[in-house]
């Protein structure tokens, strides 16, 4: 459902990806692993259209994203959802408001409808119906990140990018965000691109986990199959440092 091929993005000269290739498969959950800095974040973005990419090509549902025009990146841009790693919620509107924005921007239906599936999305993501009219600086981190994660499903997205969705949150608060995610797919089909630190979040929900080291793939492959690497950084990463 992704294609990426030699990817190379570079800030001033600074490549900081630098030829990563990966297919993420319709349905499954991928997750990218690798040490802070090593660029899931920009991957991510780059993917997404928010960061220009040096070279390489990235296809999304079979298509070469940079060569469609504005108006069918609209229309691509409508069947993914993406939760950021920072900055989540937009902090002067309620949760409600906040998930019907994208409705807003993309489609055309009128408001009560709109609302009614901004509620639906609520609920699907296990909020209680009272948190809808709250702020986001009223709410805890759990609760941003599945008002996030409501918006993320706003338009009924076919793919969902997720950056460290369980970063900040307690161990019990991350274990449901997982099942959430876990029983979405389930339910939905919905492909999932998942950066994560979290090593509960790889044994329970990801399909695979690719590994990201100084721009380049380092492994791709299950979580199982991960474990057997024989890469410096993943072996210390899964069974830490040796002695
Ligand atoms: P973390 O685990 O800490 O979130 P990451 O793997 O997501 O790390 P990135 O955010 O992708 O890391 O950053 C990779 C590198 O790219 C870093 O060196 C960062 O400083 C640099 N970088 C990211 N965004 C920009 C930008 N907009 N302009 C210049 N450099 C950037
Ligand atoms: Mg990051």
């Amino acid at each position: 459902i992704i294609s990426i091929r030699d990817l190379v993005v570079g800030f001033n000269g600074r490549k900081v990806i630098d030829g990563f290739s990966l297919d993420v498969r319709r349905g499954e959950v991928l997750g990218i692993i690798g040490p802070s800095g090593s660029g899931k974040s920009v991957t991510l973005r780059t993917v997404v259209g928010l960061l220009p990419k040096t070279a390489g090509t990235i296809e999304v549902f079979g298509r070469d994203y940079a060569s469609l025009s504005r108006q069918q990146r609209v229309e691509i841009e409508r069947h993914w959802g993406v939760l950021f790693q920072q900055g989540a919620l937009f902090s002067a509107l309620t949760v409600i408001e906040n998930v019907e924005f994208p409705m807003r921007e993309h489609l055309d239906v009128p408001r009560k409808l709109r609302r009614e599936i901004a509620r639906f999305k609520i609920d699907q993501v296990g909020l209680p119906p009272g948190a809808e009219n709250l702020y986001p600086s009223e709410l805890s981190g759990g609760m941003i990140k599945r008002a996030a994660l409501a918006r993320a499903l706003a338009l009924d997205p076919e793919i969902v990018f997720l950056d460290e969705p369980t970063a900040g949150l307690d161990p019990i608060g991350a274990a449901k965000f997982d099942e959430l995610v876990l029983s979405l797919k389930d339910a939905l089909g919905l492909t999932v691109y998942m950066v994560t630190h979290d090593l509960d979040s790889l044994v329970t929900v990801c399909d695979r986990i690719a590994a990201l080291g100084k721009g380049k793939l380092l492994q791709v492959g299950t979580l199982d199959e991960l474990l057997a690497s024989d890469d410096p950084w993943l072996t210390e990463y899964f069974h830490g440092p040796r002695a």
